[in-house]
């Protein structure tokens, strides 16, 4: 049998000693207030940038509750397959819904522009479409849109979702549609 004890040998003397500085204090102070805001969208950094600047320049979204995983929203749904992967993750976003009050969920997609990169394919899709080409991508973000919009209605929460695919150009610059 394993016992566990929070009070280590180790951690009675930390107690006793001075607490360590700090490397780095904020500037800004942390929101007490939920956001009620919540972004799921892909953990792909190559889209940082321009996901901030549409949240926060075009959509006012400033303050809000992260969601990000591979394939964003696509997380969601199991596009064929992956069930206990969207099981889990939708018990997760289901329970920062009831417990951080969410009541605007923006659901973002990604992937080429028509003219875009074929290289900028959601990676989580070229995983569940080995080889599937950008437009058959397209079709099934739309399809697992449909499939997590049902989910989310199923949970008669008050909440208005709004869901985007942000598309890179041929340019490098990145086009925000509207799903749906
Ligand atoms: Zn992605």
């Amino acid at each position: 049998m394993t016992t566990f004890s929070w009070q280590t040998e180790a951690t009675a003397e930390a107690d006793t000693a001075a607490p360590p500085a700090p490397v780095f204090v904020s500037d800004a102070t942390w929101g007490a207030g939920r956001p009620e805001v919540m972004v799921v969208c892909c953990s792909d950094g190559r889209l940082q940038e321009c996901m901030d600047e549409f949240l926060q320049n075009h959509l006012g979204v400033r303050h809000y509750d992260r969601f990000y995983a591979p394939g964003g929203p696509g997380a969601l749904a199991p596009s064929g397959y992956e069930f206990l992967r969207a099981g889990h993750y939708r018990e997760d976003v289901t329970f920062l819904i009831r417990q951080h009050g969410v009541h605007d969920l923006y659901l973002i997609f990604h992937g080429p522009a028509p003219d875009g990169p074929d290289h900028a394919v959601c990676a989580h899709y070229s995983r569940v479409m080995p080889g599937g080409p950008p437009e058959a991508v397209r079709r099934q973000q739309a399809a697992d849109l449909a499939d997590v919009e049902a989910y989310l209605r199923g949970l008669n929460a008050v909440l208005r979702v709004h869901p985007y695919r942000a598309e890179v150009r041929a340019d490098g610059h990145v086009s925000f549609v509207t799903m749906g």
